[in-house]
């Protein structure tokens, strides 16, 4: 409460554009994910790796938009795409243009995919890879995993499909999610849906995201791979998170041999996107409007030139395969060091690579009542400190964030401990 009092005298601006917001929208944001009582602290600006709120408090931006934000804010080579495409290209050209066929082909390359089809957001992606799974096999029934989320309309949390969830009934949720017992059960329901003849598609994360940044371990991905295949299902792998924690994504690290895959987030350069692609069997047979009964795959932007230009410059320029590599590095390792400084406590680092889950633990186990108020006092603390994290207690880290400010938030996150001793 002390913390949140505080929260509230340091930030009237931000109260007052909440107070503004939620005469147009339900709540005061268009992202349910914002949400935060008494009001959520209203950004201004963005540089580099900071940001800047409208009280004008400065943050090392850990939100990294989720995943999204990977060159930080107004990176050089990705403004110089966006400037040059708005000069000299134009923003939609209503046919189809080298800028889309180029970044498809190295989005190929880089993520071992035959064939690629872009979307606007990762949801969509997800939406099209069933579809494209449905028409390709006849069938249905899709097997997804609990804490599993694919997209705003796509959320398997709490064992079962969100009240959301497109087609609620078509989606099969197995239980566990990760381990061997994982495997097994993964096994089961898989074969067992197969059998009463109408299973389409398996559909997982290799690390749940938004679940809490749990990595799959490899031997459960490779059992729900290959009782997929085995059934005759096409095996989907979300990498809309993911695809940055390896050079080529996760899939290709963990040995995985996807189907069809999906991406989405950073891809975009900072800008709306996603993409599914994967086997050409598939993505032909389903999506190539040569081929009769293909299926058609509209949307207005999937193919706008500022995301295809900036998405390709980004992952041509920036985000080469050394980087990815170091920045995962630099990742494990500032992780290793919070869970070693976290060791005793009730305080807990997942996730892989640049990828970073806190989760405070009760009785051993990751999910408890008391999680929510730890992770809010966790919250406004490093607020206080200076550090933009999610509510929820996600990192995504963002290329070229200064060692100092990373040996800051371990120094933060020293003092959190220290002064919370006596419920940790
Ligand atoms: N799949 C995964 C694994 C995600 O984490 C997300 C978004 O967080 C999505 C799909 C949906 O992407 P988008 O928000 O672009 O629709």
């Amino acid at each position: 409460a002390a913390a949140q009092s505080r929260y509230v005298a340091n930030n009237p601006l931000s109260k007052k554009q909440h107070e503004l917001a939620v005469e147009s929208l339900p709540g005061g944001n268009t992202r349910t994910l914002l949400h935060t009582s008494p009001f959520p602290l209203c950004m201004k600006h963005g540089k580099g790796t900071f940001v800047w709120d409208e009280d004008g408090h400065k943050y090392t931006d850990f939100v990294g938009e989720l995943s999204a934000g990977l060159y930080g804010h107004s990176h050089p080579v990705i403004r110089t795409a966006i400037l040059s495409t708005f000069d000299e290209i134009g923003l939609s050209l209503g046919s189809t243009t080298t800028y889309e066929a180029r970044y498809a082909s190295l989005l190929c390359q880089r993520f071992k995919l035959e064939r690629v089809r872009m979307t606007n957001t990762g949801t969509e992606a997800n939406l099209h890879a069933l579809a494209a799974a449905r028409h390709y096999t006849g069938k249905k029934k899709v097997v997804v995993f609990n804490g599993g989320y694919h997209g705003a309309c796509f959320s398997f949390g709490g064992g079962k499909a969100a009240p959301n969830t497109a087609d609620k009934g078509d989606f099969v949720v197995v239980q566990n999610y990760g381990d061997d017992e994982a495997a097994a059960e993964a096994r089961r329901v898989i074969e067992e849906t197969a059998r009463e003849g109408d299973l389409a598609a398996v559909l997982v994360e290799g690390m749940q995201g938004a679940g809490g940044c749990l990595p799959g371990s490899k031997e459960f991905l490779l059992a729900a791979q290959e009782a997929a295949k085995n059934t005759g299902a096409v095996f989907i792998l979300d990498e809309v998170m993911t695809s940055r924690l390896a050079p080529n994504g996760l899939g290709q690290e963990l040995g995985l041999s996807p189907d069809l895959v999906t991406l989405g987030k950073y891809l975009g350069g900072g800008f709306s996107f996603g993409a599914f692609g994967g086997r050409k069997e598939i993505m032909d047979s389903v999506y190539d409007p040569r081929v009769k009964g293909s299926l058609a795959h509209s949307g207005t932007f999937n193919n706008n030139t500022m995301t295809m230009c900036a998405g390709f410059a980004g992952l041509n320029q920036v985000f080469t395969e050394e980087v990815c590599v170091e920045l995962n590095r630099v990742g494990d390792d500032l992780r290793g060091r919070l869970n070693r400084l976290a060791k005793g406590t009730r305080l807990r680092f997942t996730g892989r690579g640049s990828l970073i889950g806190l989760h405070f633990r009760e009785n051993g186990t990751f999910e408890s009542q008391e999680k929510a108020d730890l992770r809010n006092l966790f919250w406004f603390e490093m607020l206080e400190e200076g550090f933009w994290i999610t509510r929820r207690g996600f990192i995504a880290m963002i290329l070229d964030t200064p060692k100092d400010e990373l040996d800051r938030f371990v120094d933060a996150v020293g003092r959190f401990l220290e002064r919370h001793t006596g419920i940790m």
